[in-house]
């Protein structure tokens, strides 16, 4: 019994041992990313793309998403969803969150400068910025310095980040929208707000979520919901976006239930600066549905 005791003890201790050594190859892993990430904030390695979002029936443009990149010297463009949750893990949400509303409302001044007609920037927040006492005063300041209106700014946010202290953040998003910036709702759908809540909430858009619209145009449960959310996003006098629009016939299918604006590959792809000034000088994407064009 004590050798099937020790067997056990020594079996459990390997594989202690081993997970241990698992672990700490992840920790110390995680430990470079960090120090990786922090100097690619600092040292010029993230860069914004801008995806056209548009009007459906003819593919004007009516305003961009800023989405964030990392350009990793080794490991290549590294998408948001692979960094942000560390960012908000590990403390440099903040330092990262100030990058992309310089980089956006500097891309607009750009585009300005140059005499293009810009259209309003989507600006992913994080979760932790409405927390912040000083966004608004943040904001502000980046309106002044870069020669914007609020109106040119459109700030994205979640519902779950919403809900965590919804009389909290309501009043922060009244102050926001009164001084005039944009607020959409992100991801549409996939949180748990009930609808009184988004009747409380002073929104300007909502935005379906990709899920939603994935397989709208087959007649399934996603696009009883899909159709759902235009109607209350409607009703509640908000502007609906869907996301995520991919073939001619998730945008038909959208269209024909009133909902013109729409963003997704079918459109345009994400673009880095420099291409997606070629929309904003067009002032449409290429690609129209089909049947909407002709
Ligand atoms: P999101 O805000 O819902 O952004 C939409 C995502 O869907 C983007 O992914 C976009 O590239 C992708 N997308 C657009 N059209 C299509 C399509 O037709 N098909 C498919 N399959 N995907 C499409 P991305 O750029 O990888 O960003 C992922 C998420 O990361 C974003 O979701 C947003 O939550 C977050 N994120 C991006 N940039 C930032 C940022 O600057 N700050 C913060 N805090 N979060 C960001
Ligand atoms: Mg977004
Ligand atoms: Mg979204
Ligand atoms: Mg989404």
């Amino acid at each position: 019994a004590e050798q099937a005791a020790r067997a056990a003890r020594d079996a459990g201790g390997a594989q202690h041992l081993f997970f241990d050594r698992e672990l700490n190859a992840g920790a110390r892993d995680r430990v470079l990313l960090e120090n990786e990430l922090r100097q690619a904030i600092q040292g010029g390695q993230l860069c914004m793309h801008y995806q056209a979002k548009v009007d459906a029936r003819n593919g004007a443009l009516m305003g961009a998403e800023a989405l964030v990149r990392w350009q990793h010297p080794q490991r290549g463009l590294v998408p948001p969803g692979r960094f942000i949750p560390m960012a908000e893990e590990c403390g440099l949400i903040g330092p990262l969150t100030d990058w992309v509303l310089e980089a956006a409302c500097a891309s607009l001044r750009r585009w300005s400068d140059r005499g293009l007609r810009t259209v309003p920037l989507s600006v992913n927040l994080p979760a932790s910025s409405l927390a912040d006492p000083s966004l608004l005063e943040q904001l502000e300041r980046l309106m002044q310095r870069h020669r914007l209106s609020p109106a040119s700014l459109m700030l994205e946010l979640t519902e779950t980040m919403l809900m965590r202290d919804l009389p909290a953040t309501s009043q922060v998003l009244a102050r926001l929208r009164d001084r005039g910036f944009g607020l959409s709702l992100d991801d549409f759908g996939t949180g748990y707000s009930s609808l009184s809540h988004l009747q409380r909430l002073p929104m300007n858009e909502l935005k379906i979520d990709r899920a939603f619209i994935t397989d709208v145009a087959r007649g399934g449960r996603d696009s009883a919901l899909a159709t759902a959310i235009i109607t209350l996003g409607r009703e509640l006098g908000l502007q609906v976006v869907a996301e995520g629009v991919e073939t001619d016939e998730q945008s038909q299918f959208l269209l024909a239930r009133g909902c013109e604006l729409q963003q997704g590959y079918l459109f345009s792809r994400p673009l880095p600066e420099e291409a997606f000034e070629l929309l904003l000088r067009r002032g449409s994407t290429l690609s129209v549905p089909t049947a909407a064009a002709a």
